[in-house]
């Protein structure tokens, strides 16, 4: 890390401003993505600088983009991998301020769709791997980039595409995904790892009857059924369980807490305390989410005309189950609270298997130090991620991904993500260029 004295953060900085804007400006709004476009462009600027990326199309225009910086002559430790995402979420321009496919930089900020999700993380990444080519000494491991489509809709075209068919050009000991960022709040600085995720599941539930007119009462209206059932789904109270990740998390924001949380929180694997902890976490905002399954009804279809009964009605649940729970008996424990056999109860897309990632790893220490000594001062603490990242392929894949982006942000900023006018400050990316250069030094 001596040499990296001579490395003009100015310079790297402002690159990174640029490059970023015009990556922006390649809409790869998903669906249809169209990455292809967007990877050729970070293709050609890794080239520029020496590196020898690899393109690798999945379906027509649907790319990806791999480059390994080798590791040291003595390198023994297995790769790490970064990895970004190229397709972003759709901009409504008309709520933006300014259009979000302009990659415009005003105020100190580049602004665009994917300026954070996640076309910002990508060229952090993309900055840090060029700065260790040109002025770290040798590493102990290759560093793997990845850059990958369709991470907002299925990960069919990227990520679980990629392990499916070429497993063995991200097969990595370490994965550096989103998840988790630094969170400014009032009082405090968390930065927050994610280590594991929620199960998602979407789970139909239909009901089915015989048709009729409406002037005759039927006893067997599909609908009378459905809202039955989705009557006692809302009134199944999900109760509160501390998973290991949580009560890591816990702990580790014990210090900043006041009595007597400080030492609820510290002693949060107590269980004995746990029956003072569990009605607070239920009702705070942060940890609700994170501490029991939620269950949320988000579709709901049935009935052509106003005057006819219909044959059939149907909804759909989005279940999201703490990392341990088993689906199967979710489901079972589901259709006894149903408990009526003419509604039909299916789980329509399964959830990844899911494994926690450690936190006793060199990643995690290396990661914890750089932090640390670059500042500014906060708490580190292990995250579950409440919804879903491609960190789940990986994980099910065998290795150790965490989800850290590497910037400093408030509730406000994160809100635009997925939202209006989201842009990523200078000062940051400059923040997280420092903090990926240094970590993959330490790893
Ligand atoms: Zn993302």
């Amino acid at each position: 890390m001596k040499k990296a004295a001579r490395v003009n953060w100015n310079a790297i900085e402002q690159e990174a401003a640029d490059l970023l804007s015009r990556y922006i400006q390649f809409d790869t709004t998903n669906p249809p993505g169209n990455e292809a476009i967007a990877i050729e462009f970070l293709a050609d600027t890794l080239r520029e600088r020496g590196f020898t990326p690899q393109i690798i199309e999945s379906s027509p225009g649907r790319a990806n983009l791999i480059v390994r910086l080798k590791g040291g002559p003595d390198a023994t430790a297995s790769p790490c991998l970064l990895y970004s995402h190229a397709d972003v979420v759709p901009a409504d321009s008309d709520n933006w301020s300014v259009p979000p496919f302009s990659g415009q930089i005003k105020d100190g900020f580049v602004w665009g769709r994917g300026a954070l999700d996640n076309k910002g993380l990508g060229v952090v990444f993309l900055q840090a791997l060029t700065l260790l080519k040109e002025y770290a000494p040798p590493l102990n491991r290759d560093i793997i980039l990845l850059i990958a489509a369709d991470e907002e809709r299925s990960s069919r075209y990227g990520v679980t595409w990629l392990l499916d068919h070429h497993p063995n050009l991200v097969k990595a000991e370490y994965v550096w995904d989103e998840g988790g960022m630094g969170l400014k709040q009032p009082n405090n600085l968390l930065y927050y790892v994610s280590v594991a995720e929620k199960k998602a599941l979407t789970i139909k539930l239909s009901a089915q009857g015989a048709s009729g007119h409406a002037s005759v009462p039927r006893t067997d209206n599909p609908h009378d059924r459905l809202i039955r059932a989705l009557y006692h789904v809302q009134h199944w109270d999900q109760p509160v369980r501390l998973t290991e990740p949580v009560v890591k998390m816990l702990q580790a924001l014990a210090p900043q807490q006041s009595f007597p949380h400080t030492f609820l929180f510290a002693h949060a694997d107590n269980p004995l305390l746990g029956s003072l902890l569990r009605p607070w976490l239920k009702k705070n905002l942060l940890f609700t989410a994170l501490v029991r399954n939620t269950i949320n009804l988000t579709k709901l279809n049935g009935g052509q005309a106003s005057n006819v009964i219909p044959a059939q009605a149907e909804a759909k649940l989005d279940v999201r189950l703490l990392p341990d729970e088993d689906p199967e008996s979710f489901l079972a424990a589901l259709r006894s609270v149903i408990n009526d056999s003419k509604v039909l109860v299916e789980i329509e897309s399964l959830p990844v298997p899911q494994a926690l990632t450690p936190t006793n790893t060199h990643f995690f220490r290396a990661l914890t130090e750089t932090v640390q000594t670059l500042g500014p001062a906060g708490q580190i603490t292990p995250y579950l991620t409440p919804g879903a990242t491609d960190s789940r392929f990986f994980r099910a894949a065998g290795m150790k991904a965490y989800g850290f982006m590497p910037m400093l942000l408030d509730s406000q900023e994160l809100s635009r993500i997925h939202g209006i006018d989201e842009r990523v400050s200078l000062a940051n990316l400059r923040w997280g260029i420092q903090v990926v250069f240094e970590t993959l030094q330490r790893v």
